[in-house]
């Protein structure tokens, strides 16, 4: 598991209100207000209209895994190896970069089901994560 070692992500004007929700265990995606477009990371203007007006929605955490690698080096004090990272096509049509969890290197497919967990270091704070739907 993860403990406290972790480097807290950098929070600014942009994506504070971001990562607020998901202390709150919200998986929150940012949207488009003029032209309804969903994106992540949080930023300030939409890509695709150059809109300044945004909302956001809250993702089912559902999803399938896009991509994925499996970090062994380099080893950050703190994290057990070898770390899964996917990408998650979310089911509402973006895709969120995250860790897998119950889940051993040589099992992950491309295309498996997941599902969102809130993970919570021993300090408290909370990040989305994924594991396997099905796993207890
Ligand atoms: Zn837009």
């Amino acid at each position: 598991m993860v403990d406290s070692h972790r480097i807290k992500p950098p929070q600014g004007e942009d994506n504070h209100w971001w990562w607020e929700l998901a202390q709150e265990g919200v998986l929150s995606i940012q949207r488009c207000v003029a032209c309804r477009h969903l994106r992540h990371p949080p930023r300030p203007m939409c890509g695709e209209c150059r809109s300044l007006e945004w909302d956001y929605i809250e993702s089912s955490g559902r999803g399938t895994i896009a991509s994925y690698t499996v970090l062994h080096h380099p080893r950050f004090p703190g994290f057990e190896y070898p770390l899964i990272i996917v990408l998650v096509e979310l089911e509402e049509g973006t895709r969120f970069t995250s860790q897998l969890l119950q889940c051993e290197p040589d099992e992950v497919q491309f295309d498996m089901a997941v599902e969102m967990v809130i993970h919570e270091d021993p300090d408290g704070f909370r990040l989305p994560m994924f594991q396997p739907v099905g796993v207890a």
